[in-house]
């Protein structure tokens, strides 16, 4: 069966799995306990994680919280602005093509008297900077704007946002979930981005882990929010709780393997995306319409519409041979609604399936649709 929902989430790397067991097994101490090995190599397992995660987001290592993946950092960092900075402003802005865990979060607050703009996005989900800005009010103490669509594959013009976001004093949050390991980036080039999620299963690290950037000054201040999770003070107080070691571990190592191998693994997304089209075009020809754009986003996300075709039969028709979704996993019960922002209408969301691809995928595998 070839695997192509890895925007859903991907396998644990060989490698990874390897350097997570020890502490699974014999290295189980709890990193905040002191004085004894076990919980000084906890500890400094953690502490090497968190160096590499930092050097493939190119920032500081102690501008990264462990949380358990990007739904808790998008939680912690939406309420936590909005409750810090509440007496500042209640107008909060974001998107209409964001991932359910900061629409949901938005919907929250605006139950707690808060203000939310959802921008329009365009035919690819993407926003508009003259259309953020038009949206800026004196309000604004937070502007959320997802890096590159989970579903489309789409990047958001995150130069430009974050730019006018630091020139108007406003902080900004970007859900990089889909692009880390997949576009070459270094926060230190984004001085705008005041905070950033992802999460490690989505470049081949372990489930249930993940982290917030939470930038910090020249002095090493970091930005205030409100902690989610209050408790025993870990995370320099922004997120309690005793950490996953082996699952920190694991999004470590699965960091320094996307950094060591980002740019080869790009140009081979960009392969594999290319010989999918033909081979879809080949086969379906005038049957299939592409919902993705064909440049400026996330290299192996295809979206695409078979014609007059039910999505669920056909992934479950499928599921033996091939593993796709019909969108997201966080919302496949419901018409997907970031094909509906961007003016899909409900039979055409119907008829659309999502490919994602990764780099242990092979030209040869692909050769199965071939065989439809
Ligand atoms: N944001 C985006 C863009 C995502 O694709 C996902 C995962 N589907 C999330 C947030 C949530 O990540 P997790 O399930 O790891 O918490």
């Amino acid at each position: 069966m070839l695997y192509l929902d890895n925007s859903a989430t991907t396998p644990l790397l060989p490698e990874v799995r390897d350097a997570m067991l020890p502490y699974l097994l014999e290295e189980f101490g709890n990193p905040s306990s002191k004085y004894y090995s076990k919980a000084m190599n906890a500890n400094t397992a953690v502490e090497q994680a968190r160096e590499n995660v930092s050097i493939l987001l190119g920032c500081k290592a102690e501008e990264l919280t462990f949380t358990s993946g990007s739904t808790e950092t998008n939680n912690m960092i939406l309420k936590g602005t909005a409750n810090y900075y509440q007496t500042k402003g209640k107008h909060i802005i974001t998107s209409k093509a964001e991932h359910p865990s900061i629409l949901d979060t938005c919907e929250f607050l605006e139950s707690k008297g808060f203000h939310i703009t959802y921008l329009d996005v365009d035919q690819y989900g993407r926003v508009s900077v003259e259309m953020l800005e038009n949206a800026l009010t004196d309000d604004t103490i937070l502007v959320s704007l997802m890096w590159g669509n989970n579903e489309l594959g789409s990047l958001n013009p995150i130069k430009e946002i974050s730019a006018l976001c630091k020139e108007k004093g406003i902080l900004f949050h970007t859900d990089a979930t889909q692009v880390v390991g997949k576009i070459d980036f270094s926060l230190e080039e984004y001085p705008g981005i005041s905070f950033l999620s992802c999460s490690a299963h989505k470049f081949h690290g372990p489930k249930g882990t993940g982290v917030s950037f939470i930038r910090r000054d020249e002095y090493g201040v970091p930005i205030p929010v409100t902690p989610l999770l209050h408790g025993g003070g870990q995370e320099s107080g922004i997120r309690s709780g005793t950490l996953a070691v082996h699952n920190i571990v694991g999004m470590g190592k699965a960091a320094e393997l996307a950094n060591d191998h980002l740019v080869k693994n790009i140009s081979k997304l960009n392969r594999l995306e290319e010989k999918l089209t033909t081979l879809l075009n080949e086969k379906f020809g005038s049957n299939i319409v592409f919902n993705n754009d064909t440049g400026n986003k996330i290299p192996g996300i295809l979206n695409v519409q078979f014609k007059g075709v039910n999505n669920e039969i056909l992934v479950k028709k499928l599921a033996p041979i091939i593993a796709v979704s019909t969108g997201s996993a966080c919302s496949s019960s419901k018409p997907s609604h970031v094909l509906s922002s961007i003016g899909l209408t409900l039979n055409e969301i119907r008829n659309t399936v999502r490919f994602s691809l990764s780099h242990l995928i092979t030209e040869e595998d692909l050769m199965v649709f071939k065989s439809l």
